[in-house]
């Protein structure tokens, strides 16, 4: 199994996953740019993989299943509605066969209710939930249940690649930095960084990203800084995402 990065509208990835000349693609966005790389790749379109509702991830779906008919359009039960074309909707635990391989589904509700990552090959497509050295926005959920969603993926294997959904990683650093200046990962990171910055590894993330370290005592000193109430990791984290929101 590979994976290909498709850059998509402004800041967006898609992700083709090729297995044995076949595709699956991770949120398009828009169908163009998907048709070009399955051209350049190769391989013929088999699935599509929805992380949330939103239309920057969901955008290109019609024109790649009136293209591709009898594909399967894989969403989450919460946000199925929301997504077009939807064959079979999952929850948290649920498998995806791809090939003879399988997609391991963890639902990650906050940025939406319905969020999912698919986990296949130590490879977590995480959507709009993390991102490198940051995560989404709340729009569906709080502190707490973002909190709670952001654990389960921390939890994974060190060495698991994270795809994330935008390329935000340059300004992402750019918060760490203000939330921990003396963090010399964070220094080291924005300074290595190259574009595309995808996919990074959950080591990279637990050593550089602020909504992951809400342990660390750096991170509860500047949460305290910015109105959290107490040492708890969720009144630390839900700080920290309200000061990431107005930072310029
Ligand atoms: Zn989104
Ligand atoms: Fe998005």
């Amino acid at each position: 199994m590979h994976v290909v990065a498709v850059p998509c509208l402004q800041d967006n990835y898609a992700y083709l996953v090729i297995e044995e000349g076949r595709a699956a693609v991770v949120d398009p966005s828009e169908a163009a740019p998907i048709e070009a790389a399955l051209a350049r790749e190769g391989v013929t379109l088999a699935a599509i993989w929805a992380t949330h509702h939103h239309h920057d991830h969901v955008g290109g779906i019609k024109g790649l299943v009136a293209a591709h008919p009898g594909i399967d359009v894989i969403a989450s039960t919460t946000d199925a509605a929301k997504v077009p074309h939807v064959t079979r909707t999952v929850n948290d635990g649920d498998e995806v066969a791809f090939g003879n391989l399988r997609a391991k589904i963890i639902h990650n509700p906050a940025h939406t209710l319905g969020g999912i990552t698919f986990l296949i090959e130590g490879c977590a497509f995480t959507g709009d939930t993390l991102f490198g050295a940051g995560c989404g926005r709340l729009f569906e959920g709080d502190a707490a249940m973002m909190h709670a969603s952001l654990s389960k993926l921390a939890a994974l294997p060190a060495d698991t690649r994270v795809y994330f959904g935008h390329e935000y990683t340059a300004s992402n650093l750019r918060f760490a930095a203000a939330v921990e200046p003396d963090n010399a990962a964070v220094a080291r990171r924005a300074r290595e960084l190259t574009t595309p910055s995808t996919p990074s590894t959950l080591r990279d993330e637990h050593a550089t990203n602020p909504f992951l370290r809400s342990t660390e005592p750096a991170v509860i000193a500047a949460a305290r800084a910015h109105g959290a109430t107490s040492d708890d990791p969720v009144s630390v984290f839900a700080a920290i995402r309200a000061w990431k929101d107005s930072f310029k």
